[in-house]
């Protein structure tokens, strides 16, 4: 077993402190990171907070990881010791299933059993720990290349952010000629909004925050709009073709639908405490599709790192320590991020 240092919670109501705990040793395709950077996901604040009901303690939140490689398995042939990489919010899958075997991993037939933190590390018969800590042992067809053109902070939350915007956004077709909306400007809504712009798709973004509508323009919208403004709502009704709700927290879905074209998509991929409620009608009258997401496949998360090389694409990121992490959750929660924040993992030996 190695013995790791990170920062995890111990109960949904315990402020994440320092901890050690056990990884498995390097197996023969496994790859050993030193973690660099760790992007904060609302999904870890959920997560810690056991707001999905199923986290089990003591837990070690972290989906957003880049970091370079320290040691390798004697089988492992795509890594060397020193390459950049990145681990996103999948370490493991059955490989078997047909989604599986069709690279998205995601869609596993077993579930998530296989998730960076959440699941279980079968080797060791533990919960699975993310990346707020000072290493991590994945198997190398888990591990993604980090294009060497980008800050490796600023990349870090392509790992999740990043993967699951970009999934849905190609899935289901933006580019030009298609206008495209994303709900919330957090770590998600932002890399929604520079993908959709670099996809060529028209861009606006919904919000809450009056203060964010000079970021979005600058970050590749378009129309930024003021969701709570019903003037500026009513004159783009019927005019989407694609919707993107990444909204944390319970909210109403029905001034959404009915911005959408006939046959038009709204995809959810914000995963709020409670249920939503689901406005039919505006569904039924123009046949509107609502559908969700989660996260993207391996083969598909490299591709979206290799376009965000390509494009020079990365989060914009506030940088933390990680004794800071208790304080950052308080202001995500008050959408109080612009837009990521990152953990300088180089802070976990200050204790
Ligand atoms: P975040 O950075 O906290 O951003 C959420 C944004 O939602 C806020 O910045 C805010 O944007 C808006 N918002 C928050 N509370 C709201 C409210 N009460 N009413 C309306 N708007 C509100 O969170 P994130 O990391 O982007 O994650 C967003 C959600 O996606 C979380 O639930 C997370 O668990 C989930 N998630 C899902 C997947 C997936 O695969 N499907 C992957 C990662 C995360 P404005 O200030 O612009 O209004
Ligand atoms: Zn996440
Ligand atoms: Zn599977």
């Amino acid at each position: 077993m190695l013995i790791c240092t990170g920062y995890g919670a111990t109960s949904p109501s315990s402020p994440l402190a320092p901890l050690t705990f056990n990884r498995r040793d390097v197996g023969t395709s496994d790859i050993e990171i030193e973690i660099m950077f760790c992007g904060v996901c609302h999904s870890d604040l959920h997560f810690a907070r056991d707001e999905w009901h199923f986290t089990q303690y003591p837990a070690v939140p972290g989906h957003e990881i880049v970091g370079r490689v320290k040691s390798v398995g004697e089988g492992v042939s795509r890594y060397k010791a020193g390459d950049l990489v990145g681990v996103g919010c999948m370490v493991n899958s059955c490989r078997t299933c047909t989604s599986c075997q069709e690279g998205l991993e995601q869609y596993c037939a077993e579930g998530l059993t296989g998730q960076t933190y959440g699941g279980t590390d079968n080797a060791i018969n533990e919960p699975s720990k993310g990346g707020y800590s000072d290493r991590i042992v994945v198997d190398e067809n888990f591990v993604l290349r980090i294009p060497e053109n980008l800050d490796p902070a600023a990349a870090a939350p392509l790992l999740c952010a990043g993967i699951t915007l970009y999934s849905p956004l190609r899935h289901w077709g933006a580019g030009p000629g298609k206008k495209v909306g994303i709900i919330g400007l957090g770590g998600l809504g932002h890399m929604g909004v520079k993908l959709a712009h670099a996809m060529g798709a028209e861009t606006a973004l919904f919000t809450t925050s009056a203060s964010k509508v000079e970021d979005a323009k600058k970050l590749g919208a378009s129309l930024a709009i003021l969701s709570k403004d019903e003037a500026q709502m009513a004159e783009h009704a019927e005019s989407f073709d694609l919707i993107i709700d990444t909204v944390s927290a319970s909210h109403d879905l029905s001034p959404y639908f009915n911005l959408l074209k006939r046959d038009a998509t709204m995809v959810q991929v914000g995963a709020p405490e409670h249920p939503l409620p689901i406005p039919v009608f505006p569904l039924l009258m123009r046949r509107r599709n609502f559908a969700g997401s989660i996260i993207g496949g391996i083969k598909e998360t490299q591709e979206m790192l290799d376009f965000c090389g390509k494009h020079n694409i990365a989060a914009e990121i506030e940088m933390i320590s990680i004794q800071k992490i208790n304080e950052a959750y308080e202001r995500m929660l008050k959408s109080d991020v612009k837009y990521r924040f990152c953990i300088d993992m180089a802070t976990l030996k200050a204790g």
